[in-house]
């Protein structure tokens, strides 16, 4: 064993060796996190935190439930790895894709395993353009995607994102992706300025699709991939009539339709899939995180029996990751999927959901800075504007609103492009909820219209 580092020594030990995301490296603070249970998170230096983010929108179950752990040793004795290329497999792994393709849309019923999103996302446009490919329709190569999408950081999947900071500085991306207009009908300005009701954002959004489709060839388009809900976008919920009105012009144009559903899978949005809620079915659903609720790293692709048939022609689907169907993952998936079954967490996702939604309107409501709040389920924004009439975004100055809310009362939150957005453990209680939004509310009501907060 180590000797355990003191709180002082183990930050220092950290600044001198760890390369974190989206540091600057003259950054100081550290929060480093020693234990968790339930919603609660503690430190090095012994302080306690609510987690209203449920680490990165993963923390299904919460944090600490020992019969997870008793399930992983158990795997673990058992039989701890062994690949899943070529025929080999292993038992826990067959469990878990019969298990998802029970849970998923009617004709998902090919599983492939991966370790995380953005390996699903890889896998997910190889796995359209490959598709095409083997059908002899070989000149779909384009991939359509939105701006304000994140499909993680691969070229591939990181290629569809669509925020330029993303791309600046790792050129060339991948080539053949084309991005459209975000379904965020707060953004008036994105739909030529008017205020438009849900039908008509739609329209919009759907004349531009199938202009587009019209300018690179319909013949020439694998897929469209997108979030059903953004999430770094800012928990961007599109109207109702959006997803099925795309389903129905891809499907004229042969162009398959992936769902990234890294974030809305695995009850956050009070079904398993965001896919049931918007009532369609594409052909590929990615899917991670909320999986395993982060105990052990996994991700799976949902694929359409359509799809797979031609992926298993011939040599089979020329690619695969070491990690492809990790018997302990698929061990802790099994237990993370008992559990949100045996303790109804997708319908506690809409009801606590709901609850803290309204608990947003009546404490944050009435701020001058609050634009709009929106939700589904356990995905949850307040959009911060400089002036109401106009939305104009708040300026966002450093120390950041998440920072200042997390030093002063430990609740954790995060920002998305103007947003404060919300993706708590699904067992968070009416209590908890009330904690959260007191925090964001206290600092909230001092920040002035230009960003600045008083003291
Ligand atoms: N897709 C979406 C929609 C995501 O939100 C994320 C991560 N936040 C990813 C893909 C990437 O997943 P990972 O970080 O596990 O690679």
């Amino acid at each position: 064993m180590n000797t355990p580092l003191a709180p002082a020594q183990l930050a220092a030990t950290d600044r001198a060796h760890i390369i974190h995301p989206y540091l600057p490296g003259t950054a100081e603070e550290r929060v480093i996190m020693t234990g968790g249970s339930g919603c609660r998170l503690t430190d090095a230096e012994g302080r306690s935190y609510l987690d209203a983010t449920g680490g990165l929108w993963l923390a299904q179950i919460g944090h600490g439930r020992e019969e997870i752990a008793r399930v992983a040793y158990d795997q673990m004795k058992q039989l701890e790895y062994f690949t899943s290329f070529w025929e080999f497999s292993n038992d826990r792994a067959v469990e878990l894709a019969a298990r998802l393709a029970s849970l998923a849309p009617e004709g998902l019923g090919h599983v492939y395993f991966t370790s995380g999103g953005s390996e699903g996302n890889e896998a997910a446009i190889k796995m359209a353009r490959y598709y095409h490919h083997r059908r002899g329709d070989t000149g779909r190569t384009w991939i359509l995607a939105r701006h304000k999408a994140y499909h993680g950081i691969g070229y591939g999947g990181g290629s569809a994102t669509g925020f330029p900071v993303y791309h600046e500085g790792f050129a060339p991306m991948m080539p053949h992706v084309s991005h459209l207009t975000p379904p965020w009908p707060y953004r008036k300005e994105l739909f030529g300025g008017q205020e438009r009701t849900p039908e008509q954002v739609t329209n919009f959004l759907i004349q531009e699709l199938e202009e587009r489709i019209a300018e690179i060839g319909g013949e020439n388009i694998a897929a469209m991939i997108g979030e059903p809900i953004m999430g770094v976008g800012g928990m961007l919920v599109p109207p109702p009539d959006y997803w099925p009105r795309v389903r129905e012009v891809l499907d004229r144009h042969g162009i398959l339709l992936i769902l990234d559903e890294v974030v809305t899978a695995y009850g956050r949005v009070g079904q398993w899939f965001a896919a049931q809620y918007f009532g369609i079915t594409p052909d590929i659903i990615v899917t991670a995180k909320g999986i395993t609720s982060g105990y052990i790293p996994l991700g799976a692709l949902l694929v359409g029996d359509h799809v797979a048939e031609v992926l298993l022609r011939d040599h089979g689907f020329p690619m695969g990751y070491t990690y492809n169907g990790h018997p302990v993952a698929a061990a802790v998936a099994l237990a993370n999927l008992d559990i949100i079954e045996r303790e109804g967490l997708l319908a506690r996702a809409t009801a606590i959901g709901g609850h803290l939604h309204r608990e947003l309107e009546s404490q944050l409501g009435d701020l001058p800075i609050v634009g709009e709040i929106r939700s589904v389920g356990m995905m949850l924004a307040v959009e911060l504007v400089a002036d109401r009439k106009t939305r104009e975004p708040l300026p966002m100055l450093q120390p950041l609103l998440p920072d200042v809310i997390r030093r002063e009362s430990g609740v954790i939150v995060r920002d998305c492009a103007h947003s404060l957005v919300l993706s708590p453990p699904l067992i968070m209680t009416e209590t908890e909820a009330k904690e959260t939004v007191t925090a964001m509310r206290s600092v909230l009501e001092r920040t002035l219209p230009t960003g600045e907060i008083r003291a």
